[in-house]
């Protein structure tokens, strides 16, 4: 930590980019929630990017809050744990959050309404632990990123080894429409957020730790600067646009470097972290706490108490809404997500997991269905929303023609599938489908 030092503030503009209504207000006017109890837990054996954890328990055993329920299964996997005391009643194909309705491996758990926990082990003075054991805390407490696809924490840690990572980069921008959960997070956990930047900084010892916040969040910058203190960290806050959250997009705001075309951010010596990752971290190595919880956006106009929640893993959808008082009769569309980048839900008896930022229960005049679609008019108007400064009309023609090289010459794999492109597509070609 002694080589850190506090750079200047500057900010970098990225292409591209659109400005659609942010419907935040819907959601961050209240404090976090606790999400109440339900009595059946539903935990997938797969909340992330990765193999699937293996079970460690049997139908009819007994199991307590915070215990290791199923292991890691290879390097890319994360381990998962029990949300809430009591007994494993299922262990099999559930209901899971995917738009094709499918099913997957979970473990259930019918709750016992003690919330009993297991044996933590907390260690507050990690400083003094090998880098090592530090990863494996983080590792051990099943943490995947809380911000997007959930790519398992420890691995991202541990993927360039060789590479000296000289800054990290704090992702606090939250730039998709409705969702404030990290807005909610940064104002009411910035002291514990401050504490896992500082193991990140640990570490990793880069040269500089950089914050990036969105400026239509000024209370979260207030709570995340007076919690930063003498720090060397610096916050940037930098002007509203979506997708500045994007991990490439970010990086090129705080530090004006782009990350080479299919590449990672670690090939030029950065390392993105959001700012949920960093409490959950703050917990997994103080505290002892697995990752059994997280912040959740409850939001839409078909909800009659808008709010955010801290809610177990696997609760079902339903019930979370149940709770924010859903009107069955304005619910039009149910999206996990927000309006730009989730996805429609099928079913209301799917889990909440790892990944899930927002539940979106949106009216048809909220979110209309787009009209047909029409022929491209070659308008060019995608290729200027684009923040990856792709040609989204070309990927559109080579996707339907499933033109593999052309993609790829194309540079589809820069493509964060953000939306923007289809957002302003007067033909209302569903861009994005394609890419996907
Ligand atoms: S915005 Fe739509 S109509 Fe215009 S060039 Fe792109 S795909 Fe074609
Ligand atoms: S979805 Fe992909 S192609 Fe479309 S604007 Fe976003 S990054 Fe560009």
């Amino acid at each position: 930590m002694t080589a850190l030092h506090k750079p200047e503030a500057l900010i970098w503009d990225i292409p591209g980019g659109i400005h659609p209504a942010e419907r935040k207000e819907l959601s961050n006017r209240t404090p976090i929630q606790p999400a109440p109890l339900p009595m059946r837990l539903i935990v997938p054996l797969n909340q992330h990017i990765g193999a699937a954890a293996e079970p460690l328990v049997a139908v009819g055993e007994r199991v307590l809050k915070g215990q290791l329920i199923a292991a890691a299964n290879g390097f890319v996997s994360v381990p998962v744990h029990a949300p809430t005391s009591g007994t494993v009643s299922v262990i099999g194909p559930q209901p899971y959050p995917h738009v094709s309705g499918m099913l997957a491996p979970a473990i259930v758990i019918d709750s016992d309404g003690l919330e009993q926990w297991c044996e933590l082990s907390p260690c507050v003075d990690y400083r003094s632990l090998e880098p090592s054991l530090v990863l494996q805390r983080i590792r051990q407490a099943g943490i995947g990123g809380l911000g997007g696809a959930g790519f398992p924490t420890a691995v991202k840690l541990t993927a360039r080894p060789t590479q000296k990572i000289h800054t990290l980069v704090i992702n606090g921008t939250e730039c998709e429409p409705y969702i404030t959960a990290d807005d909610l997070l940064m104002r009411e956990r910035a002291s514990a957020l401050v504490s896992g930047i500082e193991i990140l900084a640990h570490l990793i010892q880069p040269d500089q730790v950089l914050i990036g916040i969105e400026d239509n969040k000024p209370e979260a910058i207030a709570a995340v600067q007076a919690a930063i203190g003498e720090r060397p960290f610096s916050v940037r806050v930098f002007p509203t646009k979506y997708p500045s959250g994007g991990e490439k997009q970010l990086i090129q705001i705080l530090t004006g470097v782009e990350v080479p075309s299919g590449g990672l951010p670690a090939d030029i010596g950065m390392l993105c972290q959001n700012v949920g990752t960093c409490v959950a971290i703050h917990d997994a190595v103080i505290l002892g706490k697995p990752l059994i919880s997280r912040i959740t956006t409850l939001t839409g106009e078909a909800l009659a108490r808008p709010m955010n929640v801290e809610v177990l893993l696997g609760t079902p959808v339903g019930e979370l809404l149940e709770f924010a008082g859903l009107d069955q009769g304005k619910l039009n569309r149910l999206i996990m997500g927000g309006p730009m980048m989730g996805f429609t839900l099928p079913d209301f008896a799917v889990p909440l997991i790892k990944t899930t930022n927002c539940l979106l229960a949106s009216t048809a005049a909220e979110l209309p269905a787009p009209p047909p679609a029409m022929p491209c008019i070659r308008c060019g108007e995608c290729a200027e929303a684009c923040p990856a400064s792709l040609l989204p009309q070309q990927l559109h023609f080579f996707a339907i023609g499933q033109e593999h090289e052309q993609l790829k010459a194309h540079n589809l794999f820069d493509c964060i599938e953000c939306g923007a492109c289809a957002y302003v597509c007067p033909s209302s070609i569903p861009l994005v489908q394609y890419y996907r």
